[in-house]
């Protein structure tokens, strides 16, 4: 069993300084001038702050893949709706099941992070996540224990509820990390016509979760701003600071991001 788990920890590791190193790499430290005005918070993270988010990330994939190995490779497995072969429900299907773990992720994440806000529990599990008032990418999975379990809970709940074939699953959880990353990104990569086209603007943008870092609440979504829209919690101030990191002129930009 330790192999596997080790297999396991080692790709959740990959994926991670893969994905988010990329972006750490593009954004942080070759950082083009032109991606200046993109830049939401107009400071920068410092090297401690890195490190915690780093730390804490590479402690979270512990539970993860003791998730995978849970579900995957012991008796639980047979309870679960896992299968083996793509051909066992077609192509069409395995490419729905990853858009249908992307709809059960989008609502276990928004209600599992309103609930992590709640006083009686934000400290117990989600405040570690908080330390980063101003995220970089490698926050993506810088999760005390308590959240880490919460958070790897998503796979318990998509291997119950839905026919899942592994690389349908795998493909999934790298599309999700991506998109971790790209909302701890501190820049807005999403063009503004889009964020304010009748379909995008039910994206969850960068600057939202950005935002929710800084501000603490509002903003609780993931991919979509469905729930938070739903429910009426989507910060007052959101198209004011898209208006903002989107349109202001990269000279005073430039001036800002100096001073
Ligand atoms: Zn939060
Ligand atoms: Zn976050």
């Amino acid at each position: 069993m330790t192999k596997p788990f080790s297999v396991a920890y080692l790709i959740l590791s990959l994926r991670y300084i893969i994905i988010a190193g990329l972006a750490f790499l593009i954004f942080y430290i070759i950082k083009p001038k032109r991606f200046n005005r993109l830049h939401i918070q107009k400071a920068f993270p410092k090297n401690k702050d890195y490190w915690r988010e780093i730390g804490y990330s590479f402690l979270s994939f512990f539970f993860f893949a003791g998730y995978v190995i849970l579900l995957f490779k012991t008796p639980v497995r047979q309870y679960t709706r896992i299968y083996d072969h793509v051909s066992q429900m077609g192509w069409p299907y395995f490419f729905f099941s990853i858009f249908l773990c992307l709809v059960i992720h989008d609502t276990y994440f928004y209600w599992t992070h309103r609930l992590m806000h709640h006083p009686k529990l934000f400290k117990a599990f989600h405040l570690l996540h908080h330390k980063s008032t101003n995220p970089s990418p490698w926050a993506a999975f810088s999760f005390q224990p308590t959240e880490s379990i919460v958070e790897g809970g998503i796979a318990v709940a998509i291997v119950f509820l839905i026919p899942i074939q592994r690389y349908a699953f795998l493909t999934f959880f790298i599309f999700s990390t991506a998109y971790n990353v790209y909302g701890h990104l501190g820049y807005e990569i999403y063009p503004k016509w889009l964020i304010r086209s009748r379909i995008g603007k039910y994206l969850n943008t960068s600057i939202a979760h950005n935002m929710h870092h800084k501000y603490f609440n509002g903003n609780y979504s993931f991919y979509t701003r469905i729930w938070d829209m739903l429910m009426g919690t989507m910060h007052p101030d959101y198209d004011k600071t898209v208006d903002k990191v989107l349109t202001e002129e990269p000279a005073i930009a430039a001036v800002e991001a100096i001073a």
